[in-house]
């Protein structure tokens, strides 16, 4: 059903199971705030369903339920089919990093009475946003010793939260005199920590009672930061949005939105002919980069794994396999904002509530950068839809020439393969409250499974 609004098609039970759907997603976002935890949590549910590392495969057969996992930030979920890997897979592809503040390796001072920490921040915030609000830290703290912490402070009601501050409007003339993406500049963003001062110390008394806490609660030095990846995000759990509960406001839909939809579409499906996966990565915020990022090797490397446990290895195989393998580049929309239609082509557009959006490309200027889908794609896609009764729409981001941006499709476009890019529209994207509409969460979460079914 392209192009129309999909709450018609919910009332009574279906209505219900989609708004049990959300709050099992809400579930997953509240608690899962970083890579890792998204990788942790995806492993219990994973294991809670059958499904085993490669590891302890030495062959793989058609029905069975494989999980890979690489440097706790990626996780691909496969069901295995009747076909051979090399006749290709069926894959939904999206990310679990989000826009954030991250700490630094040497961040801790002291000023004016106050302990801080200094920061630098990842993907493309807006930095105002993200000042004067109470703030959560997660994250490792990896020590000499081969042990690792786990951190996650601020979500507890008990817990103490963090916060970076901005001046107040009285002493702001100058400040807010400034164009928006100068207002807070990125040494700005420091987050604030303590400042009761330890008794019996002369120089850096609130410092100092920092790390005595540290000691104290997590057994770690200041010099342990250096091996630290510690990030600074919003606190709380994803709530409700409106009178009639139809959205989600929450730290980080872009793109575990996607990325929990892809994955319980997995949970969800029977073997099929063909291998069936969901791949969540790292990354993609800046850039796709590094070894858990989608340019890194581990994908091809995991394929190949697959095709030696399967059946006998060879690189041809492996090449087969790749360039005949379906993918959806799970990952958010722009959702047209009623506050600002003017940035928008309207009916070429994401509008919240009318299901599945699929980008053909992205891009920016004449679409450059862009993974530009072909039409034989797209109409198979289409009839995958509507023969499955599943409400999709098509847009680009934006008007031409008022922005742009991309996502991970062009990456595996590069091997050849059919690949197209899916997901839900979201308000306030990359902002620390996102806004989804709860009926194209559930729609792409039964598009998504449609797809692995029925893509050959
Ligand atoms: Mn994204
Ligand atoms: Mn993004």
């Amino acid at each position: 059903m392209y192009g129309k609004n999909a709450w018609k098609k919910y009332s009574g039970n279906n209505l219900n199971e989609l708004m049990q759907f959300n709050e099992e997603y809400k579930d997953f976002i509240s608690l899962c705030k970083t890579e890792r935890e998204c990788v942790s949590y995806s492993i219990k549910l994973l294991e809670q369903n059958g499904y085993k590392d490669i590891n302890s495969f030495d062959t793989l057969k058609a029905g069975d339920k494989v999980y890979a996992t690489n440097m706790g930030k990626n996780i691909c979920a496969f069901i295995i089919g009747k076909e051979p890997i090399e006749n290709g897979i069926n894959v939904l592809g999206a990310h679990i990093d989000s826009p954030r503040i991250d700490i630094k390796q040497n961040p801790l001072y002291e000023k004016n009475d106050m302990a801080l920490l200094d920061t630098h921040y990842y993907g493309g915030i807006v930095k105002y946003q993200w000042v004067t609000r109470p703030l959560a830290i997660h994250g490792v703290v990896c020590k000499k010793d081969g042990t690792t912490v786990n951190i996650s402070i601020g979500e507890a009601d008990s817990d103490p939260v963090f916060c970076i501050t901005d001046l107040l409007p009285h002493l702001a003339a100058d400040k807010n005199s400034k164009p928006g993406n100068k207002v807070i500049e990125g040494e700005d963003l420091d987050v604030t920590i303590g400042h009761m001062p330890l008794e019996d110390t002369e120089k850096n008394a609130v410092r100092a009672v920092v790390l005595k806490l540290l000691k104290e609660i997590y057994n770690i030095e200041e010099e342990d930061f250096v091996s630290s990846e510690l990030e600074i995000v919003p606190e709380g759990k994803a709530r409700d949005l409106g009178f009639d509960r139809s959205m989600i406001m929450g730290y980080g839909h872009d793109d575990r939105v996607c990325a929990y939809t892809s994955l319980r579409a997995i949970l969800d499906s029977e073997v099929c002919d063909r291998t069936i996966c969901a791949w969540l990565v790292d990354k993609e915020e800046i850039g796709s980069v590094g070894a858990t990022g989608a340019h890194s090797k581990w994908f091809e490397n995991l394929l190949a794994e697959l095709i030696n446990k399967q059946t006998s290895y060879n690189d041809l195989k492996l090449r087969h396999a790749l360039t005949n393998t379906k993918m959806l580049s799970s990952d958010v929309s722009a959702g047209v904002d009623p506050l600002y239609p003017q940035v928008f082509e309207d009916k070429n557009a994401a509008h919240l509530g009318c299901g599945i959006t699929f980008n053909k490309y992205t891009g920016s200027r004449g679409k450059s950068g862009c993974n530009d889908a072909s039409p034989e794609y797209m109409a198979q896609i289409r009839q995958i839809m509507d023969s499955n009764e599943i409400y999709y729409q098509t847009a680009e981001l934006g008007k031409v020439d008022v922005g742009g941006g991309g996502t991970i499709a062009y990456i595996l476009g590069n091997y050849n393969m059919n690949v197209i890019d899916a997901g839900i529209p979201v308000l306030s994207m990359h902002a620390p409250c996102e806004v989804v509409s709860k009926v194209d969460v559930y729609e792409a979460y039964l598009a998504y499974k449609a797809f692995v079914k029925e893509m050959k």
